[in-house]
């Protein structure tokens, strides 16, 4: 029962656990005693559920995609998360670690962002709890992202733009770390997916868990059982994934199919398929699987989707691939651009690309005309416009 759970030292199978430096032990050790006894006390429930409902505009519906179900000859609900405050899932995890952060007692934030997603998600709490943020993003993606940016500093955050390494990701992310060794005491770090050192990966896992939990009566309110046939799900870093399975992890006959980014083919050069193509490594404070070159040195991703070009993947997820808990398929841009455009041409919802390499599943597999398949619709497609207008067939 227990093998999908992390464990009392943090890791999942051989994946995980918590590899930060010296000065943080005590920071994290405090995160890890105490984020527990945190999230299960009925007022921090209280206030947490309460803002999922007016806040973010919880439970987001689960809605039966009756044209696209027609094409794929099953019965297809999507997970509406894009109909969310902001847009996306990220909001459930920013949402519940600020109130976290609060009854810690720290008075400042601190965030990474590659895309500019979870940095506006983790500016919209601050704005909403009134505490001073700090988002670090790469040079290359402050250029890429510019409304990202303007929304986080409308919202009051302070923007760093970082200029070392290759200007993306994975050096926001040191610099945050960097910040977050210096203030170690007033600071709180808001990690945006179920990555970096334990207690992270777990703790976000449990704030999009009311993904699952809403299918769960969901699910029985429309279709008079709580389990679906196949879940699917993107995974970048693994959030929307690990909160649209969490509840049914334990529950064989449910199949769960993730979809990663394969960019321009796994064999290209050009991609995010961690899963397919990662070695075992360190990143974020984590050991999981990684995109390294031979003597290990951390190798720049590629996705046409900025939220799933992540070198690593969160360890639960490395430890469902390698036990075969799930089905993890390589999706391509191309296949995602075009699951993208058939979904807003079905159903009249343009997803976010991201969201749109989870629809990709659906020509890979074939499924019985009575099989329910859950799908997260992750986040919307306004953000996306641009690589779709690129994109649009003429
Ligand atoms: C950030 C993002 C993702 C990827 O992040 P996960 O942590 O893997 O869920 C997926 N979809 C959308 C819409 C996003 O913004």
């Amino acid at each position: 029962m227990q093998q999908y759970k992390v464990n009392k030292k943090g890791f999942y199978g051989e994946f995980g656990g918590a590899y930060i430096p010296e000065i943080l032990y005590s920071n994290v050790e405090n995160l890890k005693n105490n984020y527990l006894k945190i999230l299960e006390d009925p007022q921090f429930q209280k206030e947490y559920r309460g803002l999922l409902r007016d806040y973010v505009g919880r439970p987001s519906p689960l809605y039966l995609a009756k044209r696209l179900s027609e094409k794929y000859g099953c019965k297809i609900y999507l997970k509406r998360e894009d109909l969310n405050h902001t847009g996306a899932h990220k909001i459930n995890n920013t949402i519940g670690q600020i109130l976290l952060a609060r009854r810690m007692g720290k008075t400042r934030i601190i965030a990474e962002t590659g895309a500019g997603q979870h940095g506006v998600a983790a500016a919209t709490v601050c704005a909403l709890m009134n505490m001073p943020c700090v988002v670090y993003m790469g040079a290359v993606d402050v250029e890429r992202q510019r409304l990202n940016v303007e929304k986080m500093q409308m919202l009051g955050a302070e923007v760093i733009s970082v200029t070392g390494g290759n200007k993306t990701l994975k050096d926001a992310t040191n610099e945050a770390i960097r910040d977050w060794c210096s203030h170690p005491s007033d600071t709180y770090y808001i990690i945006g997916s179920t990555v970096g050192p334990h207690p992270y990966p777990d703790m976000v896992a449990r704030l999009q868990a009311v993904i699952s939990e809403e299918i769960r009566w969901q699910l029985q309110e429309k279709e008079g059982r709580e389990t679906p046939d196949c879940l699917l799900a993107c995974v970048g870093g693994g959030s929307n994934a690990a909160g649209t399975i969490y509840h049914f992890l334990n529950e064989p006959s449910v199949h769960i199919v993730l979809a990663e980014a394969a960019g321009k083919g796994i064999h290209s050069g050009l991609s995010a398929a961690t899963i397919h193509l990662g070695k075992l490594g360190i990143i974020h404070g984590s050991k999981t699987l990684l995109m390294q070159s031979e003597d290990g040195q951390i190798e720049e991703p590629y996705s046409i989707s900025a939220g799933l070009d992540y070198p690593g993947i969160g360890p639960l997820h490395a430890h469902l691939a390698k036990t075969g808990r799930s089905e993890v398929l390589a999706i391509t841009d191309d296949e995602a651009l075009e699951a993208a455009f058939e979904l807003t041409r079905l159903e009249g919802i343009i997803p976010a690309i991201e969201s749109a390499h989870a629809l990709g599943v659906l020509k890979k597999k074939t499924f019985q005309e009575e099989e329910i398949v859950v799908i997260c619709l992750s986040g919307r497609g306004d953000k996306d416009m641009e690589t779709y207008i690129k994109n649009k067939k003429q």
